[in-house]
């Protein structure tokens, strides 16, 4: 307790009117506490008292509350250090909880040191209720956020506190009433409000005749973040909160998550990150100019190819040469089954006759999906979806098919029927492909290994991502142009690391160093102090973590172990876009993590009192 004693000495000295204080003996702290704010709405609006903290401080409005998104278990996390399984607060009753087990930071400093004057005003009046506790010198339910600025502005101006709790509720009542949204001005404008009650509580705090041998920090957070009219879900918008540590002791910081990686949205069939050509019907086209190298009279076998993307199957041309009026009319189509689907199909006809069938279902779920048609003239067309084997039809009575307008990607050659979707990697081949070659390569970049490399007439991958031009690589002219289709880089899946910036449990922990008490392993607080306090770890030690955790297996596919965890460490995992999806405090060396789903790098955040490390798995 050699801290403690510390702390003791410099109150006595305080007491005695000792000066020459070292800077962690007058320590001070006041934590202003802004319900409800997100913290890109705390940037959309104007304020400037927070925003003059933030430059003397460590901020980050990438903190996070990813435990329960409520008023009741958010404020017991910030004031007590611990999670909720510790806490026991679940909802807004309190029934659960365990502040005995895991008190409040002003509970811990009054414990420590009695003589510490200790103050909360609070608009929400469970905070002082229920969570810091009767041991706090002056507890004050305000019912307005005017009357908590009140309060704190002649507390600051007349008294001599040593560490005090405010808290602020309009941006949360204006969350609830008109939106938690940087877009809605009576939320911005409750920002704004309570920055302006900051700002007079700052200048009280810094008017303070004493105020320069006092050495202050001022914490200023949120419980939870919200969206649309509500919070107490799992969204990144509820969770995402921001933290600040300001005062002179700080060395100036800002703390984002990190961006890690784009990874490619996961596509079937489609190379990583390869641009598509987007089609959204109204003529949308790619038209390949006539040619005799795209005739087909009444006898030639081939086989066509395309992949498509959409989420619909109306009566549209996807790939063809015909007028889609009537599938009576010369030439082919590939379309969907009249009149709205499910299934894709294939038209062929010569003016006098028609065939018709109809492949697979199921391929209007926005993945990619390829259509493989064989037209062996005198006896079958066939059909295959993602390279199996669909429906045949037989073709032997339709005659000649050329229509001499060239062929379409998006519409039928009077620019109707227009497809809305993307379409990429057609193939046009003389001959009757096999089932086994079709299946063997439907997925597959196209090269010389196919069998029937030699009798590819024209191959449009459809992946140049800019200009009117769209190539054919089997080299045979047969240029297309692109008319009204617009070029689109696919959304990929950002990952973030938030591995490294707050948590709301680390207000406390922060308060607790700054305060100069020692923070004893056996008190589990789940927080970490972001300042450099009295406490011999910090935050700049964290990087030489001792903990020597691994994951088995890595890469993996489905669930996880955790081994060689140390017996207190709390661990969260973040799946590839970011998002939490696990938390636990095992109390054991190996823990299982379960239900992964979606393939990308999953970090493991592990902290062990003021140790921390972070792994990361990748799920195949
Ligand atoms: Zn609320």
């Amino acid at each position: 307790m050699k801290r403690a004693f510390h702390l003791a000495l410099a109150c006595l000295l305080l007491i005695t009117g000792t000066s020459v204080l070292g800077q962690s003996e007058d320590a001070r702290v006041l934590i202003i506490g802004i319900d409800g704010t997100r913290p890109d709405c705390l940037e959309a609006a104007e304020t400037p008292a927070l925003d003059a903290l933030i430059a003397d401080g460590i901020y980050s409005p990438d903190a996070l509350n990813n435990d329960i998104t409520y008023s009741g278990p958010g404020w017991s996390a910030m004031i007590c250090g611990v999670w909720s399984d510790a806490h026991g607060v679940t909802s807004n009753n309190f029934v659960g909880s365990n502040f005995e087990g895991f008190p409040s930071f002003m509970q811990r400093l009054e414990l420590e040191n009695p003589e510490l004057n200790t103050h909360s005003f609070c608009h929400w009046a469970p905070i002082n209720d229920y969570i810091l506790g009767e041991v706090v010198d002056e507890a004050i339910n305000s019912p307005t956020d005017a009357a908590v600025r009140d309060a704190a502005v002649s507390l600051l101006e007349g008294g001599d506190p040593h560490a005090v709790f405010l808290h602020f509720d309009d941006v949360d009542i204006n969350g609830h009433g008109y939106g938690f949204s940087a877009a809605v001005p009576q939320y911005i404008g409750a920002i704004e409000t309570t920055d302006g009650f900051v700002a007079e509580v700052m200048q009280a705090l810094t008017n303070r005749p004493n105020y320069a041998a006092e050495n202050w920090l001022v914490l200023v957070s949120t419980d939870h973040g919200g969206i649309g009219y509500n919070h107490g879900g799992t969204s990144i918008e509820e969770e995402t909160m921001f933290f600040l540590a300001s005062g002179p002791s700080v060395e100036p910081a800002v703390l984002v998550k990190d961006t890690l990686d784009i990874l490619p949205a996961p596509e079937n069939c489609i190379a990583p990150g390869a641009a598509e050509l987007r089609f959204e019907g109204g003529g949308d086209a790619v038209v390949i100019e006539d040619s005799p190298a795209l005739q087909l009279g009444a006898d030639q076998d081939f086989t066509l190819e395309v992949r498509i993307r959409t989420q619909a199957t109306p009566d549209v041309a996807i790939i063809g040469n015909k007028d889609w009026n009537t599938g009576l009319n010369p030439g082919f189509v590939f379309s969907f089954e009249y009149p709205s689907g499910p299934a894709w199909k294939v038209n062929i006809g010569d003016g006098d006759e028609r065939a018709d069938a109809n492949g697979s279902s199921g391929v209007a779920d926005g993945q990619w999906h390829t259509l493989s048609c064989s037209f062996d003239r005198d006896g079958m067309m066939r059909l295959y979806t993602d390279g199996v084997f669909s429906a045949e039809e037989d073709i032997s009575e339709v005659g000649d098919i050329d229509v001499g307008s060239g062929w379409f990607f998006g519409s039928d050659i009077l620019g109707a029927y227009s497809y809305t979707g993307a379409l990429s990697e057609v193939r046009f081949w003389h001959g009757v492909l096999s089932e086994e070659a079709i299946s063997a390569w439907h997925c597959s970049p196209l090269d010389a290994a196919h069998p029937n490399w030699a009798s590819l007439q024209a191959h449009w991958a459809l992946t140049e991502g800019a200009g009117a031009e769209v190539a054919n690589s089997a080299g045979s002219g047969l240029v297309g142009t692109v008319q009204g289709a617009e070029w689109d880089q696919p959304e990929g899946v950002i990952t973030f690391d938030y591995s490294n910036t707050p948590r709301i449990v680390d207000v406390a922990a922060t308060a607790l160093d700054h305060m100069c008490l020692t923070i004893e392993p056996d008190w589990n607080l789940d927080g970490i102090s972001w300042v450099d306090g009295c406490n011999t770890t910090h935050v700049g030690d964290l990087d030489r973590s001792t903990i020597k955790a691994s994951l088995f297996p890595n890469p993996g596919t489905g669930d996880f172990q955790i081994t060689g965890l140390p017996p207190h460490a709390s661990i969260e995992v973040f799946d590839p876009t970011g998002r939490p999806i696990h938390s636990a405090q095992p109390g054991s060396s190996t823990h299982t993590v379960p239900h992964t789903a979606g393939s990308g790098v999953y970090l493991i955040r592990i902290v062990d009192g003021a140790q921390r490390r972070t792994l990361r798995w990748i799920r195949q």
